[in-house]
C-alpha cells in the first residue's frame, strides 16, 4: 500500500508556507528529502506520514531522502514556528539546514588548549547539585538554575552531568553564548570527553559543519558544543541540555525565526525527558524566579574581590581618573594584567559645537556621529562615514568640542600615561578580521603586564590567570537607555566584569561612575546579586513584565513617520484585549523611521497570531507605503 508524505518545502519567502503531499518512497517523519515543485526542484522535509492521499491531488514520488534528522527535531520546529510566529519552512531549516552563501572562516577556537584534569573530589554544592540533576535524569526530566559565582566549579557540575547523561546511553547538550571568547570551556570538554565532543557554530566551513553533524547523527559525538543554533543539533536521544551564562542575550536570534534558544531548550528538554540546566553567577530574573535553584556559593579558593567604586563627579581625569591611573601603575610596578570595559567605540561618541549646540548626527539615523581614530565620523547604526569637519556645519565656528571617550581614546591614554604597559584593544573595530580575536586573547594571556581594554567582549566568559585589577570605565553608558532591562544589564556587565579579577591571586576592581549610588551600581559593588534580583522580581511583578507576563513587540518602519504610526494604531485596534503600550516611535535608522508596539499578555502566541494576521491583510497598503513590519515574540531589547 502507498505511503503519503507531508512535505514542508525548505524556502525563505513566506508565499510558500504550506505543506505538499508527495509519495513516501521509503521516506519517514524527520526525512529530509528533494522533491520537485512546480518546474523546479527543491528540498523538504517530511513532518508526517501517512496512509491517505489527499481528494483531488495526484501525489509524484519524492526524489531522493538526503538526509534524516530525529523526528522529535520536527516537532520542535513546528512549535517554534507556531511560538514565534515564524513558519514551519524557516524553522524547519533550522533543523535542516541548508548551504551557507556567505562563508565566514575561522580558526577553530580552543585548538591545543590544555583542559584542567578532573577534580579529585567535588566540592559539597556540587555533589548536591549533581544528585539533584541526576535523580530528575533518571525520573523523566527537570529545569534547574545553577546559580554560583565565577570560578564556584559550575563548568565542573556541566561536565560530569554530560558524564552523567552519557553513562545512560543518552547525549548532552552544551550551550555557551559565544565559541570564540569561552576557548577554555571547549578546550575542558575536549579534554575529558576527547573525540566524543562536536562542535557547532557559525565559523564552521560547510564541510566541517557537514562532517560535525554527521559525527553527531552517526552517534560518534554524543556531546555537543556550541552557540545558539546547537540547540537543533541532531542527537536522538538529548539527556542533558546545558546553557552557560545563561544571562547571555546572543541566546535571541534577531532574524526570522525569532527563537530564543534558551526557551528552545526547555521545550526540547521536555519533549525528550531531558534534564535542562540554566547556569550563570547572575542569572536572569526570569530563571530566579521560576526555576528550581541549585546553589554552588562562593568561589572556590577565595573570596570576591573589593570594588572600589569612583564618583566622577568628584574625580577628575575622566576616561583615566587618578585613583584608577594609581592602580594601573602598581600594575605596571609589580606586574600582572588588567582588563579595563568601557562600551563605546571609537575616539569621541561625539561632537559638539561649544558655539550653538549643535552636535554632529547621521543623516540617516537619529544619532550622534562617532569620532574615530582615522579622523572620520561614524555612524555605529549604518556605517555611514564623513570626514571630520573643521567648523561646525550649522554656525561656522571652529569650536567643536570631542565629548565623552571611546576605546580608541582610552588606548591612546594609557600608552601616553603609562607607556611600559602593552595595551591590547577588543572592539568590533579590532576583531573585524576572523583571526584577530583569538590571536588578542593569545597575546593577552601570554604578556605580563599587559592591558586587555575595550566594549562588553572583555567581560565574557574568559578565564585568565593573573588578572589583578580589572576596572569600569563608565558604569553609566548602559543607565540610560530606555529598557526595562537596563538595570539588569549593567549590574550583569558589572559584576561579570568583577569576576574577572583575581582568579588566582589577590584582586582588585574598580568602578568608575556618575551615578554611585544607583541600585546596579551600589549592589554590583557589595557582590549582592541576591539582593538585586530579589527587586527586581518585584518590580516586574508590580509592572506585570516577564515572567509575569509575555511581551510581544510589533515594530513597523518606513519611509515617513505617519504612516508608520498609523499602522500601528490601526494594528493596535485589532489586537485582543490587553496592555498595550505605544505607537511610541524610536530613533530613525537608515533613513527609516520606525515605532513599535509592545503588548503585556498571558497568551502570546495568539497576540502574535493576530497580528501576523493584521499585517498580512494589510501587506498590499503596506508595500506600497514602503513599510516594514516585525513580530518579535518574548522581545530581549526595546
Ligand atoms: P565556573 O564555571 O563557576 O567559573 P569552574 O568549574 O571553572 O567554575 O571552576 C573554577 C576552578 O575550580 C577551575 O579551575 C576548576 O578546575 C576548579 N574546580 C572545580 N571544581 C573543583 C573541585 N571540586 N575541587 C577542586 N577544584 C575544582
Ligand atoms: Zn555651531
Ligand atoms: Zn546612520
Amino acid at each position: 500500500m502507498p505511503r503519503y508524505a507531508t512535505v514542508y518545502p525548505l524556502v525563505t519567502t513566506r508565499a510558500l508556507a504550506r505543506p505538499f503531499t508527495y509519495l513516501a518512497d521509503g521516506a519517514g517523519k524527520g526525512s529530509v528529502v528533494s522533491v520537485p515543485l512546480g518546474r523546479s526542484r527543491r528540498r523538504g522535509v517530511v513532518v508526517d506520514v501517512g496512509d491517505e492521499a489527499p481528494a483531488g491531488i495526484e501525489p509524484v514520488p519524492v526524489e531522493a531522502v538526503v538526509d534524516e534528522v530525529p523526528p522529535v527535531l520536527v516537532d520542535l520546529a513546528l512549535w517554534v514556528a507556531d511560538y514565534y510566529g515564524s513558519t514551519p519552512g524557516r524553522a524547519l531549516e533550522l533543523i535542516a539546514p541548508l548551504k551557507r552563501k556567505r562563508r565566514q572562516e575561522r580558526p577553530r577556537p580552543g585548538e591545543g588548549l590544555v583542559g584542567e584534569a578532573e577534580p579529585p573530589e567535588l566540592t559539597e554544592p556540587q555533589r548536591d547539585a549533581l544528585g539533584r540533576i541526576t535523580q530528575a535524569l533518571d525520573a523523566g526530566g527537570g529545569h534547574f538554575l545553577l546559580y554560583g559565582q565565577t570560578a564556584s566549579g559550575k563548568t565542573e557540575v556541566y561536565l560530569q552531568a554530560c558524564a552523567a547523561a552519557l553513562e545512560r546511553g543518552r547525549g548532552a547538550i552544551v550551550l555557551v553564548p559565544e565559541i570564540a571568547l569561552t576557548p577554555q570551556t571547549l578546550g575542558r570538554f575536549r579534554a575529558r570527553f576527547g573525540d566524543q565532543v562536536a562542535l557547532l557554530h557559525s565559523g564552521l566551513t560547510e564541510a566541517e559543519r557537514r562532517d560535525e553533524r554527521e559525527r553527531i547523527a552517526a552517534g560518534e559525538a554524543p556531546v555537543v558544543v556550541g552557540a545558539r543554533s546547537a540547540i537543533f543539533a541532531p542527537l536522538r536521544d538529548v539527556g542533558v541540555i546545558c546553557v552557560d551564562e545563561e544571562h547571555d542575550s546572543s541566546y535571541k536570534q534577531e532574524s526570522d525565526p525569532r527563537y530564543d534558544a534558551r526557551t528552545v531548550a526547555a521545550k526540547r528538554a521536555a519533549l525528550e525527558g531531558a534534564v535542562a540546566l540554566y547556569g550563570s553567577a547572575t542569572p536572569r530574573p526570569e530563571s530566579w524566579h521560576q526555576l528550581e535553584r541549585l546553589e554552588l556559593g562562593g568561589r572556590l579558593g577565595g573570596s570576591l574581590p573589593p570594588v572600589r567604586v569612583v564618583d566622577l563627579r568628584r574625580e577628575a581625569g575622566y576616561p583615566l581618573s587618578a585613583p584608577l591611573l594609581e592602580e594601573l601603575g602598581a600594575v605596571e610596578e609589580r606586574g600582572g594584567r588588567a582588563i579595563l570595559l568601557l562600551n563605546r567605540r571609537g575616539i569621541a561618541p561625539a561632537l559638539h559645537c561649544r558655539a550653538c549646540g549643535t552636535t554632529l548626527r547621521c543623516p540617516l539615523c537619529d544619532v550622534a556621529l562617532v569620532l574615530h581614530g582615522d579622523e572620520r565620523l561614524r555612524c555605529h547604526h549604518c556605517g555611514h562615514s564623513e570626514a571630520e569637519p573643521s567648523a561646525c556645519p550649522t554656525c561656522g565656528s571652529a569650536e567643536l568640542a570631542r565629548i565623552g571617550a571611546g576605546t580608541q581614546r582610552l588606548e591612546r591614554e594609557l600608552t601616553s600615561k603609562l607607556p611600559s604597559l602593552v595595551p591590547i584593544r577588543l572592539d568590533a573595530d579590532t576583531t573585524q578580521k576572523p583571526e584577530a580575536l583569538a590571536a588578542a586573547l593569545r597575546r593577552f594571556a601570554e604578556t605580563d603586564r599587559a592591558v586587555l581594554l575595550g566594549t562588553q567582549m572583555v567581560a565574557k566568559g574568559h578565564h585568565f590567570a593573573g588578572v589583578s585589577l580589572a576596572a569600569v570605565i563608565d558604569a553609566d553608558t548602559s543607565l540610560g537607555v530606555p529598557d526595562f532591562r537596563a538595570d539588569e544589564r549593567t549590574f550583569q556587565l558589572l559584576t561579570q566584569l568583577a569576576g574577572r579579577s583575581g582568579r588566582d591571586a589577590p584582586g582588585r576592581v574598580l568602578i568608575q561612575t556618575f551615578q554611585p549610588d544607583s541600585r546596579p551600581v551600589e549592589l554590583a559593588a557589595r557582590h549582592d546579586v541576591e539582593r538585586f534580583l530579589t527587586g527586581e522580581v518585584e518590580r516586574r511583578r508590580e509592572l506585570s513584565y516577564p515572567p509575569f507576563q509575555h511581551l510581544v513587540r510589533v515594530l513597523v518602519a518606513g519611509p515617513e513617520a505617519a504612516p508608520v504610526t498609523r499602522a500601528l494604531e490601526e494594528i493596535r485596534a485589532g489586537l485582543p484585549d490587553a496592555e498595550i503600550l505605544g505607537p511610541a516611535p524610536l530613533f530613525r535608522v537608515r533613513g527609516r523611521h520606525r515605532a513599535q508596539l509592545v503588548v503585556k499578555t498571558d497568551e502570546p502566541r495568539r497576540v502574535a497570531a493576530r497580528a501576523g494576521w493584521l499585517l498580512a491583510a494589510a501587506a498590499p497598503a503596506m508595500r506600497r507605503a514602503g513599510l516594514t513590519a516585525v513580530v518579535d515574540v518574548d522581545p530581549q531589547a526595546l
